[in-house]
């Protein structure tokens, strides 16, 4: 077999296997370069890229190699350097350390510009785990191929997740890489201000001209433009003008692309067209990971017992996580005392109050059910009348989107479909999001309600 032949058989049956947002950013643009012997090997788009398959998805990769080539047994990953790209690593004249990383007030300075940057978003301060991993990923890489790797990026998730924090790391990264380059970061509600006040003040074409200079513009929260007919005009513009030359474009949002209401469709096509990566709830180990680093920043000793019984109780966003820290912190201080369990215990009892259920499969299939007035064994089981048939595939779409589970889990999940079943489903309403409103309505109504707003 051809290896291009071998390679796009074997991408096919990835793709069935990982979530798409990992498909799309470790796998895009992979080659299969040499096959020789026991060992493959494999072109990635980039060094993360490379990296990840190299540490993450070899076994996945052979054993989906192994199929028709029992003999691969080695698995090795190349990327190219573009010579073109500083690189925080390679460049030493411009090398990264820790300091200047943190210190981007200076460097903005240098830049004399209005970058709205907040110095304490730093990707040194970003605690990953699997909830972020990708989303992480994404915005580091840009931050070091600004306008040539993902463009635009959308990061989207819940409120208090961290996309903010991410957002802002880029543009602090970027300005670490190249204090020369002009960033902006925006959130959607402001740039709407914004755009306002410049129509009323005749000063609109000076308000663009701003923007058109910009190399990174990171518009926050951009859900806020929703039914916003003008501002989505003048935004469609100015990111025409930005994406053709070649210029970085973050945004975020707290819902997908195609679940933002009255967005128009050109837009939409426009963040579809990029890498768009989610942020779910972190993990338990994750959330523990978060509490240790946010009291080493501020010299505060958290016994272990005391951080997984915060991690146990404020489990669904990050924000809550850190604010009952500080709660925390503030009275163990006070009274100069190192927390322990039964301490914190009382310092929350306020605020551990009821919990989100948030996204499970089993919530998801419960909600949908109930949204469409039939039942779980009707979601589970094999009927196929049109008012079971939709549900059922709006429920294999939540678990793609909202948990990112593979086509196979999925199967799994829905009474152990088929994954070409799923992977149907998935693309029917995914397709059918983009026309019908009222679908997407729906489907919105249901997230509203899995996350208890
Ligand atoms: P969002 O913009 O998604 O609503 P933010 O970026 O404002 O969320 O995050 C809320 C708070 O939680 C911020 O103080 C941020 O620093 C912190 N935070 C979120 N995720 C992480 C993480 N993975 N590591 C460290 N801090 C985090
Ligand atoms: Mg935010």
């Amino acid at each position: 077999m051809k290896l291009d032949t071998l390679w796009d058989k074997a991408l096919g049956q990835i793709e069935l296997a990982v979530s798409k947002a990992l498909f799309s950013t470790m796998f895009t643009n992979s080659k299969l370069v040499a096959l020789k012997d026991n060992r493959v090997i494999i072109h990635a788009r980039n060094n993360f890229a490379c990296s990840w398959i190299e540490k993450n998805g070899k076994d996945l990769v052979l054993t989906i190699l192994q199929q028709d080539n029992p003999q691969i047994t080695e698995l090795e990953c190349t990327f190219s350097v573009q010579s073109n790209i500083p690189s925080p690593i390679t460049n030493s004249s411009r090398k990264i350390t820790s300091n200047n990383v943190d210190a981007p007030p200076i460097l903005s300075s240098i830049n004399n510009q209005t970058t709205n940057l907040n110095p304490r978003y730093t990707f040194d301060k970003f605690v990953v785990g699997q909830h972020n991993e990708l989303a992480h990923a994404a915005c580091s890489t840009v931050s070091n191929e600004l306008g040539t790797s993902y463009n635009p990026l959308f990061i989207y998730g819940d409120v208090g997740l961290g996309k903010t924090h991410l957002l802002q790391s880029i543009g602090n990264a970027a300005l670490a890489v190249d204090p020369n380059k002009r960033v902006l970061y925006m959130s959607s509600e402001r740039f709407t201000t914004e755009l306002i006040d410049s129509i009323h003040n005749n000063t609109i074409s000076k308000f663009k001209k701003t923007y058109l200079e910009i190399d990174l513009l990171i518009i926050d929260d951009v859900q806020f433009l929703a039914g916003k007919e003008k501002t989505q005009d003048e935004f469609f513009h100015i990111f025409n003008i930005l994406y053709q030359k070649n210029k970085q474009i973050v945004i975020s949002s707290d819902r997908p692309p195609h679940s933002i209401a009255t967005l128009a469709e050109r837009l939409r096509s426009r963040f579809e067209g990029g890498m768009i990566a989610d942020i779910s709830q972190p993990d338990m180990e994750t959330r523990v990971a978060i509490l240790q680093k946010k009291s080493d920043e501020k010299n505060f000793l958290l016994p272990e017992d005391a951080a997984v019984y915060i991690a146990q109780n404020v489990a669904t966003n990050v924000r809550e996580l850190e604010g009952a820290l500080n709660k925390v912190i503030a009275i163990c201080e006070f009274g100069n005392k190192i927390p322990s369990v039964e301490s914190v215990k009382d310092i929350l009892a306020s605020t551990i109050t009821n919990k989100r259920p948030g996204s499970t499969p089993n919530n998801i299939i419960v909600t949908t059910a109930d949204a469409y007035s039939v039942s779980i064994d009707d979601i589970i089981g094999k009927r196929r009348t049109q008012s079971i048939v939709r549900p059922r595939q709006i429920v294999m779409h939540l678990l793609r989107e909202e948990l990112s589970l593979s086509y196979p889990e999925i199967g799994m999940h829905c009474g152990g479909r088929d994954h070409t079943t799923v992977m149907h489903a998935c693309r029917k309403i995914d397709n059918e999001l983009k026309e019908d409103e009222i679908l997407r309505h729906n489907i919105d109504n249901i997230r509203k309600q899995l996350h208890n707003l």
